[in-house]
Formats: C-alpha cells, sequence, structure tokens
C-alpha cells in the first residue's frame, strides 16, 4: 500500500534548501570568524601580558632585591619602593589583578614582593606551590599562560619576564583575572551570537524574497491556467522577471493565442452552420408551405372537379325542371334491373303517368304555373314510392315510375295511390285551388321484352285510361 504523499509546496521547499544553505555558509563562516577573533584575543592578551611584564622587568634592578628573603624584609625600602612602583602600575591598568615579583631556588618558587593589597598578600619569602610550566620559563624568557590557571587566589591568565641582573632566578608575573579574561571573551561571544541571529534573519529575509520572487510568476500561471480551464481565453499572463519564468509565461501566452484564434475558428464554423441549418429549415418550411398551398389548391380542384362532375353527372341523369331521372337515365337503371331481373327471375313493372288535361292548366294560369305544378306532381310521385323505386320525367307532363320486384297487382296499387293521392292534391294558384287528376298506365315487365316495348304497352295502356275517361289506371299485363 502507497503512503500518502506529503504535499509541500515549492515556495516552502525553496525557502528551506535557500535558507538551511545561506545557514550553513553564514554559519561555517561565522565559526571561523568567531574562532580567529578568539584566537586573536587569546593571542592579544598572552603579548599584552608579557610585553607589560617585559616593560617592568627593565625598570626592576634584581640585584636591589637580592636580600628580600622573608617577612623581616618587609620594612626594607627597596621592597616598599619597589612595591609601590608595582601597585602604580597595577592602578593604572585596570584589567590587571596582581603584578609580584618571584625569586627560584633549589626548584622551589618564593614570593620577593606581591601587589595585592588586600588581607591576602603574600609576603616576601612565601613559598608558591602550584607548578605552572609558563612561571617555570618565566625566569628565562617572556612567557605567558596558555590556559587560565587556578591558585589560591583565584583564576589568572598571566604573563612573566625575567628581571635585569636576575640571572634566572627572579621574575615579574602579571596576573589578569580569568572573570576580566571571560568578560572580554564574552563580548566576543555576545557580538558571535548577535552576528548568527542577524545572518538567520538575513537568511530568512533573503530565502523568503527569493522564494516568493519565484512562485509569483509560478502562481499567475497557475491562476492564468485555471482561467484557461474555465474557457476564459481572453487575457494573458503578466510576468516581468527577465528569466525563464518570463520565457515560460511568454510561451504559454503564444499557447493561449492560438487555443483562442482556434475556438473562434470553431465558434465561427459551429456559427456558420448554425445558420446553413436555419436557412435550411426556412428553405424546408417555405417549400413544405407552398406544398401544402399546392396540395390545398389541388384538393380544392378535386372538389371542384368533383362538384362538376356531380353537376355535370346531375345535368346528364336529372331532369332540369323537376330533378326527377331524365329518360336515358332511367332508362339506364332499368336495363340494369332487366340483366339483373333475367339472373334472379324476379318480376318488375312501369307505371306511365300523365296529367290529365295540363294544357288548359297552362292556358288558364300560365306556363310557370304549370311548370311549379309539375314540380308539385314530381314531388308527389318520389313520396309515394319505395327507396330502390325510380321515378323519371318521361317527357311533358308525362312521369314514368320503375317499379323493381313488384308484380302486375303491386303495380296498379301504387298507381292507385298516387291517383288518388293526385286527386287530393289541391295545388295553391292564384290566390284559389287548381285540383289535377292523372291517368296511369301499368305495365309488367314479359320475359325477354325490351324496354321499349314495355314502355310502349304502357303507353298503351295509358292511353286506354285517357280515352275511358281519365283519373283511371290503364292495366297491360305481360302478353
Ligand atoms: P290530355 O293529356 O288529358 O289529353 O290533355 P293534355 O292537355 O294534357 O294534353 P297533352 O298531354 O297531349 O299535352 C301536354 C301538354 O303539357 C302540352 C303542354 O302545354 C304541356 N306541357 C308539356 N311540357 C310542359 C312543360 O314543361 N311545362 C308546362 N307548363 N307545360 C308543359
Ligand atoms: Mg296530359
Amino acid at each position: 500500500m502507497r503512503g500518502r504523499k506529503v504535499r509541500i509546496s515549492i515556495q516552502k521547499k525553496l525557502f528551506y534548501s535557500h535558507f538551511i544553505s545561506v545557514l550553513l555558509v553564514s554559519g561555517s563562516i561565522g565559526t571561523l570568524v568567531y574562532r580567529s577573533a578568539v584566537d586573536s584575543l587569546f593571542a592579544s592578551l598572552q603579548s599584552r601580558l608579557s610585553y607589560s611584564a617585559a616593560l617592568l622587568s627593565r625598570a626592576i634592578d634584581a640585584s636591589l632585591l637580592g636580600e628580600i628573603k622573608g617577612k623581616a624584609n618587609a620594612d626594607d625600602p627597596a621592597y616598599l619602593a619597589h612595591l609601590q612602583l608595582l601597585r602604580d602600575f597595577k592602578r593604572s591598568n585596570q584589567d590587571i589583578a596582581f603584578i609580584y615579583v618571584m625569586r627560584q631556588e633549589g626548584g622551589r618558587v618564593y614570593f620577593v614582593i606581591d601587589s595585592d593589597e588586600s588581607p591576602a598578600q603574600a609576603s616576601p619569602g612565601d613559598e608558591y606551590l602550584e607548578d605552572v610550566p609558563a612561571l617555570r620559563q618565566g625566569f628565562l624568557a617572556f612567557s605567558a599562560d596558555d590556559k587560565a590557571t587556578d591558585d589560591e587566589w583565584g583564576t589568572f591568565l598571566s604573563g612573566y619576564a625575567p628581571l635585569k641582573n636576575g640571572q634566572g632566578r627572579f621574575l615579574i608575573g602579571i596576573d589578569m583575572r580569568a572573570d576580566e579574561v571571560e568578560r572580554k571573551f564574552l563580548a566576543i561571544r555576545v557580538a558571535g551570537a548577535i552576528s548568527l541571529v542577524l545572518s538567520i534573519l538575513l537568511a530568512y529575509v533573503f530565502s523568503t524574497l527569493l522564494a516568493r520572487r519565484i512562485i509569483r510568476p509560478i502562481r499567475v500561471l497557475v491562476a492564468r491556467t485555471s482561467e484557461i480551464a474555465a474557457g476564459l481565453l481572453e487575457g494573458e499572463a503578466t510576468v516581468r522577471t527577465g528569466d525563464e519564468l518570463e520565457e515560460l509565461a511568454d510561451a504559454f501566452n503564444k499557447m493561449s493565442t492560438r487555443l483562442k484564434m482556434g475556438d473562434e475558428k470553431v465558434r465561427q464554423a459551429v456559427l456558420a452552420l448554425e445558420e446553413a441549418n436555419n436557412s435550411l429549415e426556412r428553405r424546408v418550411a417555405e417549400r413544405t408551405g407552398e406544398l401544402v398551398e399546392l396540395n390545398r389548391k389541388l384538393h380544392q380542384e378535386n372538389a371542384e372537379r368533383r362538384h362538376a362532375e356531380e353537376a355535370l353527372f346531375r345535368a346528364a341523369t336529372t331532369d332540369y325542371l323537376t330533378g326527377l331521372l331524365n329518360r336515358p337515365a332511367v332508362l339506364r337503371v332499368i336495363e340494369q334491373e332487366i340483366e339483373r331481373a333475367s339472373r334472379s327471375g324476379s318480376m318488375f313493372s312501369l307505371l306511365l303517368a300523365d296529367i290529365d288535361r295540363f294544357k288548359e292548366v297552362n292556358d288558364s294560369f300560365g306556363h310557370e304555373t304549370g311548370d311549379r305544378l309539375l314540380v308539385a306532381a314530381g314531388e308527389l310521385l318520389r313520396t309515394r314510392v319505395r327507396g330502390q323505386d325510380a321515378v323519371a320525367r318521361w317527357g311533358g307532363d308525362e312521369l314514368l315510375v320503375f317499379l323493381p320486384d313488384t308484380p302486375l297487382e303491386g303495380a296498379r296499387d301504387v298507381a292507385d295511390k298516387i291517383r288518388y293521392a293526385f286527386a287530393q292534391l289541391a295545388a295553391p294558384v292564384n290566390e284559389g285551388a287548381c285540383g289535377l287528376t292523372v291517368s296511369i298506365g301499368v305495365a309488367t315487365f314479359a320475359v325477354g321484352e325490351s324496354v321499349d316495348e314495355c314502355v310502349r304497352r304502357a303507353d298503351t295502356a295509358l292511353l286506354r285510361a285517357k280515352s275511358e275517361g281519365r283519373n283511371r289506371l290503364g292495366l297491360s299485363a305481360p302478353s
């Protein structure tokens, strides 16, 4: 299983690497400087002590101190004079703790003069029990401690020099207190610590500035990339660092410009496509409209043609005045029925009705009235017969009724009904009423007979009815 990655920002990485580098370099340099400062301070202290000792050593003649060997010599004028000299020198050098003259005899070291003004002052002849290498060397040549030395008076750093005319048996020593030495070193350490803190601060400031300087353009690029990802192609990443980051930003801007141009082309193409699509839709709509209009006109023309045909058919098959079938039309109906009847063997009959003395009606009431009466007569017949029967105007005031599936008796009954109805018809004429009668010839088809023959027989029967006095039937059974 892979562990979770710890995310450390580039800014932090830059900061830490730079900060640590600067710190290491400045720390190393600081340590070197500190060490050399310590060394040089130590060396200067040593040289000062040995130089001061050498200076004093030339001012003191050992031959004047040869007899000062014990406490009893403390009143000796030479002792007192030299004691005063040492104390004066000490007072004029605040950092010096003690100045003393020592004598070496038989491998042992004794105090001759001690500048100490406290009760702990060593008396002449007091033995100095510490074995200090630099002190031993000081009887012969200038020397100084290479480290602080402890004795019963404290901890010191000391310089030594042999006395004039001492012949290797007298020296003068100068003690600088360790706390004084320490104070001087402390000053160096404080300076070192301050410079360390300053270098840390500077490293921090420079590292922060460097990290910011590098990270700011990167942030600008990241922000611009996010904008492009969100579809905001306008604008550009502004980086003026004069380095590779600026070059990167320039290259990035070129790339985004190309992207914008590509996007613009795609947008234009989509617009052109939409426009083409719209225009296609418009043209389709126009064509559809035209087709719908054409279709409507076609339907209209069809309907008009049908009406015209129907009107033509009606004109060809109906009587213009009464609206009944005309002679050719009813003859076709009868022909078809004869054909059907020849297969089924059914009987059918014809009525030929002629209005009695119709000429007189015309003469008396006018031709228009005659026309209206003819229309009424046709209507009467139509309402008195069955749906399958056919009523036609045969000519003039003659009307023909065709009765399929009807033998002579049935035809006679129908004819009687019609005749009766005619007699009842009191047609309104000139504010009065005009009575009409009708004579009807009835004929039933004989097998093998033609329509004309049958009509002729009906006509004969009609003539007979007329001649017998009108308003009656004439029957003609098939022969
Ligand atoms: P009848 O039949 O009783 O012998 O006497 P009629 O006067 O009816 O004589 P006929 O049938 O021979 O004459 C038919 C008359 O019908 C002639 C004409 O004046 C009249 N007629 C024929 N066609 C029309 C028509 O279309 N309109 C009008 N108003 N009269 C017509
Ligand atoms: Mg008539």
